[in-house]
């Protein structure tokens, strides 16, 4: 059975939280590596962290609802500038963003553009989405 791997953890919260999602949806996918980063997290940055793994066969599903989960969560956010909750993941510009797709350019996939969340409301960052704790402080 050929597999591919969806995406890569750090920590085993986020990769379990969307092994058991995806499960719950039908796709049979399992962690790679999952107890080697966790007793030694150390470990994580040599063998590529978690993998979250799916048969080849169920790929384009996965991907798909993993774009939604993602969809779903971005939509939930709430700006702690405007409270609308408009935020959408979009590429950061800036000088470093001209190098980094200049690397892209060179190396293909293995330089990624940074993407930030962005309020279209009011224009609010984050490189993270906001929590709840955060409207509130
Ligand atoms: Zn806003």
């Amino acid at each position: 059975m050929q597999t591919v791997v969806l995406k890569t953890f750090d920590d085993y919260f986020s990769a379990n939280i969307l092994r058991t999602r995806l499960q719950h949806e039908g796709v049979p996918c399992y962690l790679f590596d999952e107890h080697t980063v966790t007793v030694n997290p150390i470990f994580g940055a040599v063998i590529g962290g978690i993998k979250l793994v799916v048969s080849k066969g169920y790929e384009e599903t996965a991907r798909q609802l993993i774009e939604q989960f993602e969809e779903e969560y971005t939509r939930a956010a709430v700006c702690p500038k405007c409270f609308k909750n408009k935020f959408t993941l979009v590429a950061r510009q800036s000088p470093q963003n001209i190098f980094t797709a200049l690397l892209t350019w060179l190396f293909g996939n293995y330089a990624v553009a940074k993407k930030i969340y962005k309020c279209e409301n009011c224009g609010y960052e984050s490189e993270t989405l906001p929590t709840k704790e955060a409207v509130y402080n």
